[in-house]
Formats: C-alpha cells, sequence, structure tokens
C-alpha cells in the first residue's frame, strides 16, 4: 500500500502553494483536485478566443523585495511568470454617484499621498493619519512582513478597529472618505463589520505596487503544478475527495468520489472548513470547535459580467474601476431588487500585443445566494453536468441588462460594442470552487470578533490542516500567506519563511 507525506485536497492558491513549498522540504505530495483546470479561483478560461479570469484581476506586492515577491521569487515564479505593471498614477480609479470626476488610487505611499492630496487641498492631517496606521498595522502581522514568530497580542489592537469608523476618524470629508474605502468590494467590505486590517494589508500591498498577467492568473497554477510534479509530487485532476477518514484523532486517508482510497501520514485541506468537517469519518471534533466554525458567516457571492468587445472599439484601460453611488459604501451588498445594483468593479483583461484596445472587460457586483437557490440543484462541474432550465437563462439576461444599464452611465462606450455577453452567477462560483453559496472570499472577518473569525491552520484531528483564503486572508497573497502558515504548523518550525527571507534575490 503507498502511503502519500501529505495529501492537500484543492488545488487553489493555497494547496499548490503548500505543496510546493512542502515538496521543497523533501516529503511527497499528493493534490487531489475535482475540476478538470487546476487553482480553484486562479483559473482563466476563454470565450471567443478572449482570455478572462475568474479570481485574478490584479496581484500586489509584486516588485521587488516585496511580500509577495520575495515569496514567488522562491518557488521560482518570477522569472516564469508573464506581469505587466499597472498604471502607475491609478492603480484603482473610484467613482461615486453623479460625480463626474473619476479619483485615481496611485502606486507608492508618496505618490498615493501626493494624488489624493491634490484632488482634496487641505486634508493633509487625515490623509497622514490614514497613512500612517496603514502602514503600522501592517509591520504588525509576521508573516505579511516574512517574520517569523510574534505574538498575537502584537495583531490583537489592529484587529478590533472597524473600517469604516477608523476611514471616518480621519476626515470629515464625505467624498474623501467614499475614494480612501471605495475599492471595498476586494474584500466584500462591510461597514461596522470589516477589520481594519484587512482594509490596511489589501491596500497597503496593492499601493506598493499593482499587476496584472499576461495571459491569465493561471499560469500561476501552471508553474506552481510544474514545480510540484519535478519534486515528485503527484497531481490528480477530475477527482473529487469525499471523505476524510481516520480513527479517533488521526486521519488515515481519503476516499474518492470513484471509490478509491488514499493513504497519507498528513492531510490538507483547501476548502472551506465546514466543507472540511462535514467530510470527516471516525475522526472526533470537539463540538465547541464544529458550533464556533457553524457560527461563521461567508462573505456574499457575485454577478460577474465577462465581454467580449468587438475589435479595436473600446480603449485598453489598465487601472482597475471601482463604481458606488453615493451613501452605499458600506453597504453594497443591502440592495433590493429596485436599486441593484449599488456598486461594481470594472477589470479589462491586458493583451500582450495590444495596449491601445481592449478586447475584452470583467464587471463584478454583488449577488447573494438566494437569488438563484432555486436552480442550486442544477450544477455546471466537470463531473456532474446538468442543464439549467429556461428561467435561469432568463433571470441572467434581465440582470445582465440591469448591470449594463448602470454600467452604461459610466461607460458610454461599452455597451453598443459587445459582441458576446457571458455571466456568472452564486451558482457558477459555488461550483466552480465547491463552496455551499458562491461566497467571493470565503469566511466574512469581523473586528467585533477577530479572534473567531481568524482559522488556526490546526485543526482538532492532529494530522489534518486546514489552508486557503479562510484563514488568514484572502487573495493572491492572502492566501499565499496562510499557505505558509499552515506550512509552518506542519513543520512543527519556522524555517520555510527564513529560508524565504534569507533565499539570495530577496
Ligand atoms: C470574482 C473573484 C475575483 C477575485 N479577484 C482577485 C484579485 O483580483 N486579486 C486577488 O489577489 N484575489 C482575487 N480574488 C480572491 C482570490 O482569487 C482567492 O482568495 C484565492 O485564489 C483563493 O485561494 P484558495 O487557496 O482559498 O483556494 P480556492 O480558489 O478556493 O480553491 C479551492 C480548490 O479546492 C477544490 N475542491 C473543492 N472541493 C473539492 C473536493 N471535494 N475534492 C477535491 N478538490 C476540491 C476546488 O475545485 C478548488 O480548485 C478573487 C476572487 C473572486 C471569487
Amino acid at each position: 500500500m503507498h502511503r502519500f507525506d501529505i495529501v492537500i485536497i484543492g488545488s487553489g492558491m493555497g494547496g499548490l502553494v503548500c505543496g510546493d513549498l512542502l515538496s521543497r522540504e523533501g516529503y511527497q505530495v499528493c493534490i487531489i483536485e475535482k475540476n478538470k483546470q487546476l487553482g480553484g479561483c486562479l483559473q482563466s478560461f476563454s470565450r471567443d478566443k478572449r482570455i478572462f479570469e475568474s479570481g485574478v484581476h490584479y496581484i500586489g506586492g509584486l516588485e521587488k523585495g516585496q511580500n509577495l515577491y520575495r515569496i514567488f521569487d522562491y518557488l521560482g515564479l518570477m522569472e516564469k511568470l508573464h506581469l505587466e505593471r499597472i498604471n502607475e498614477d491609478a492603480f484603482d480609479k473610484i467613482i461615486i454617484g453623479d460625480d463626474p470626476k473619476v479619483y485615481s488610487l496611485a502606486q507608492g505611499w508618496d505618490q498615493f499621498y501626493d494624488s489624493l492630496l491634490r484632488d482634496f487641498p487641505g486634508e493633509e492631517p487625515g490623509l497622514k493619519k490614514y497613512r500612517d496606521t496603514l502602514r503600522g498595522i501592517c509591520l504588525r502581522f509576521p508573516l505579511y512582513n516574512l517574520r517569523s514568530g510574534g505574538s498575537f497580542a502584537e495583531k490583537t489592537e489592529a484587529m478590533e478597529v472597524d473600517t469604516e469608523r477608523f476611514i471616518k476618524s480621519c476626515t470629515e470629508n464625505e467624498k474623501l472618505r467614499a475614494v480612501l474605502g471605495g475599492n471595498n468590494i476586494l474584500y466584500a467590505g462591510r461597514g461596522n463589520e470589516t477589520p481594519l486590517y484587512v482594509h490596511a494589508l489589501i491596500q497597503n500591498h496593492y499601493i506598493e505596487s499593482s499587476w496584472k498577467c499576461l495571459n491569465g492568473g493561471s499560469q500561476i497554477g501552471k508553474f506552481l503544478a510544474a514545480n510540484i510534479r519535478e519534486r515528485g509530487g503527484v497531481i490528480l485532476r477530475n477527482t473529487e475527495v469525499k471523505k476524510i477518514v481516520g480513527d479517533g484523532k488521526e486521519a488515515t486517508h481519503v476516499t474518492l468520489a470513484d471509490g478509491n482510497v488514499i493513504y497519507a501520514a498528513v492531510f490538507i485541506s483547501n476548502l472551506h472548513p465546514m466543507k472540511t468537517l462535514e467530510m470527516l469519518e471516525g475522526l472526533r471534533i470537539k463540538p465547541a470547535y464544529q458550533h464556533r466554525l457553524e457560527s461563521l458567516k461567508n462573505t456574499v457571492s457575485s454577478f460577474t459580467l465577462n465581454i467580449v468587445l468587438k475589435k479595436n472599439t473600446v480603449p485598453y484601460q489598465s487601472s482597475n474601476t471601482y463604481f458606488h453611488k453615493e451613501g452605499k459604501l458600506w453597504s453594497l451588498d443591502e440592495y433590493t431588487q429596485d436599486n441593484w445594483p449599488l456598486g461594481y468593479g470594472v477589470f479589462f483583461t491586458p493583451q500582450r500585443d495590444n495596449h491601445q484596445w481592449a478586447e475584452s472587460v470583467s464587471i463584478i457586483t454583488y449577488m447573494h445566494f438566494e437569488e438563484v437557490e432555486q436552480w442550486g440543484d442544477t450544477f455546471n462541474t466537470t463531473l456532474y453536468p446538468s442543464e439549467r432550465t429556461a428561467e435561469y437563462q432568463e433571470f441572467k439576461k434581465l440582470k445582465e441588462e440591469k448591470l449594463l444599464d448602470c454600467v452604461a452611465e459610466r461607460f458610454p462606450g461599452i455597451r453598443e460594442n459587445i459582441e458576446a455577453i457571458y455571466s456568472a452567477t452564486p451558482l457558477s462560483y459555488r461550483d466552480y470552487i465547491g463552496n455551499d453559496d458562491g461566497s467571493l472570499y470565503g469566511i466574512a472577518k469581523d473586528y467585533r470578533e477577530p479572534l473567531k473569525t481568524l482559522i488556526p491552520p490546526r485543526t482538532h484531528v492532529s494530522n489534518l490542516f486546514l489552508t486557503g483564503q479562510n484563514l488568514n486572508l484572502h487573495g493572491i497573497l492572502g492566501a499565499t500567506i496562510s499557505a505558509l502558515s499552515t506550512t509552518t504548523a506542519v513543520m512543527g518550525n519556522d524555517s520555510v519563511v527564513e529560508k524565504i527571507r534569507n533565499a539570495e534575490n530577496a
């Protein structure tokens, strides 16, 4: 009977980075992925020969010396990835209600500060407070800075602050407040809920440097998978794990949808923690742990328009644009059927050989899973494909038109230059990622219960660990940092963090 050192369930960013880091340490890993394509949210797809992203519209922290650069460089990715820096004067543009002005968030803290000061003269004290507080918070998170150890107390203070309230404390100017929080779709920000550390860690890494992948974010998954295979790792696709089986406190094997069984000494789940618990068989979990996980809320799901544009009609924009209706910034998910959508994000796909014209664009807004629940028993997965009804297609069409009407007010050139639209609902994300509700970023963090919403990699099963966006933070950087903390927990020491920090080129 073959027994792997480590079985990793799911090949999302967290699972693949764990697999790469641990195979570099000599472990034989086996990654089991239910989909045909590896990568979870890293997957890119093409429609009418145009590339679309599912969950990598842009990445931060990739300039030499920055946090994600150092990890990616250690993993040999930096020399292979095809990246392009986003417009340095505006990685994000914020547009608000009927205000014709477009506000820019610039890369580099000095440029960020100076450009906002030009738009909001007299706001030095508030902008300084914003900048200094965010930078201070980022320093308190050891793995974000590739430091080992660090005490919990170091972070706690920052974890107990509400983002909306903090931004309000920086300035009385409503417009500046709306600009500073304007890209909160990035983390499904909610007023009186989203902790400031989530805003700070994400905003900071994009301010430090922002990049798009040329030819799709799926290249990250492909290169990580190649690294793992090179070191003797095994990657199974189209293979769904059904159960994690054990005897009391220790897992022994996983059973697969096809009835096969795979044994390992250690198991890492890249799935939502609740999905992981549902898979346990013969393993004891303390009821308090189970209840704690059950009580956690997920971030909202989304509705996405993936638009194929007519050739040479719509100019390419490397900046991302976020729109929100006046006064709705921190409650974009509290829409009604009448006022939906309350905001959206626009992401143009870069072309390697054409920077003048856009060939495709994705527009993302929120949608609650309840809106599509009536079609919840239909699936669009490799293993269990099923037809969705004409009513569902009609529902999508209606939503496409409504979102386009809203977008056309600020992007007049798009509607008449559409060649084709492919939309994704919460059901698409559910089927893609394998969660229950198509949640955008997994477990929602909450400043009122910061420790409860921060999930440790260890579980109550001694050899079962968690990884991915649900732990520390979501996003490419967040899931990578989660993978670092999982690797540290599996190995029982911080040596990998040390190695990354001391790597030659970093
Ligand atoms: C619409 C959208 C846009 C985003 N945009 C950005 C962005 O621009 N920049 C950014 O940094 N981040 C972005 N993100 C977030 C980022 O993509 C995710 O946080 C991150 O990729 C999640 O990684 P993960 O490790 O948690 O794995 P996931 O991507 O959640 O992958 C989990 C994997 O497990 C597999 N799986 C599930 N069940 C099973 C099973 N039973 N057996 C085997 N395999 C299974 C799934 O198929 C999947 O491959 C975006 C996310 C979304 C949804």
